[in-house]
């Protein structure tokens, strides 16, 4: 791949009591992020893990997913955080955007796939299952995929590989490979992306903050255990994410709300010509 880099569709405000280990920060408010990766084909083709939320949501969060939901999510959204508007300000062409690999299908990873008309959504097929035999008060909703013109649903019955059980190579390329790493959703993967600038694995939810897989002060955090799909295969999840750090590829675990391995990150192309017209927003996050 040509380029690599990482960027947040706004953001998550929730309490401490909820996503921080137990006594520490508890009645602060920790801001989350919404980490989309960005891979640059060298054909400048773009390749997206997850989408954010769409322009109409960012526009109006409360209108498009009710008040309610809103404010329990915490949801922190400006019009200009819609993933395609970022990719425009960098000089890139949201039209270009060929595939997007969903970690998984609650909302504020894939509600943004309606803003990509000519991308395919790659998932796994137990979340695709998961996401069709859903109740309504789920974090699934069913128009997200109604106008994704393109499905592929894949079996992670590859080798295991990054410290995780099962994967699949959706490109044959061997840059892109998602991972089993079920427990917040039935079927959420990881992705190992080999980027420019080093091995990344964005776990998607697998894990909200890196705190919860460590040894130390063990998680999983309120926020975590209340969303998970199933508690043990969510920690069976956590012993794959420590076996991924140690791998001698050395990829850094990138958890889709921790702002402090966000700041981290690579935020814009490396071979970008076009100044980013949202610059200073990309700065205010490093
Ligand atoms: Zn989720």
């Amino acid at each position: 791949m040509r380029d690599l880099f990482f960027l947040t569709c706004g953001g998550f405000a929730s309490p401490g009591l909820a996503i921080r280990p137990l006594g520490e920060a508890a009645l602060q408010t920790v801001t989350m992020t919404n980490t989309v990766a960005v891979v640059v084909r060298d054909s400048g083709d773009l390749v997206l893990v997850d989408a954010g939320w769409d322009g109409a949501t960012c526009e109006a969060p409360a209108r498009e997913m009710g008040r309610m939901r809103a404010l329990v999510l915490g949801v922190r959204l400006r019009r200009e955080d819609a993933i395609a508007s970022q990719l425009r300000g960098l000089g890139l062409d949201p039209g270009r955007v060929s595939a997007i690999v969903a970690t998984h299908l609650h909302l504020e990873s894939v509600s943004g796939a309606i803003d990509f008309p000519n991308a395919e959504v790659v998932v796994s097929q137990s979340e695709l299952k998961a996401y069709w035999d859903a109740p309504r008060r789920s974090l699934y909703r069913a128009r997200d995929l109604a106008r994704s013109g393109r499905i592929r649903a894949l079996v992670l019955d590859g080798t295991p590989t990054y410290g995780f059980p099962g994967s699949v190579d959706p490109f044959g390329r061997g840059d892109v490979v998602m991972l089993d790493a079920r427990g917040h959703s039935a079927g959420n993967v990881a992705v190992a992306l080999r980027g420019p600038a080093g091995t990344f694995v964005h776990v998607g939810d697998a894990v909200y903050q890196s705190w919860e897989f460590g040894l130390a002060k063990e998680g999983p955090s309120l926020a975590s255990r209340q969303s998970a799909w199933h508690r043990k295969e969510l920690k069976r999840t956590y012993d794959c994410l420590r076996a991924c750090q140690a791998d001698p590829r050395r990829p850094v675990v990138v958890p889709s709300r921790d702002a402090e391995v966000f700041a981290r990150l690579p935020h814009t192309p490396r071979t970008s010509v076009t100044p980013p017209a949202n610059a200073a927003h990309l700065r205010a996050g490093d």
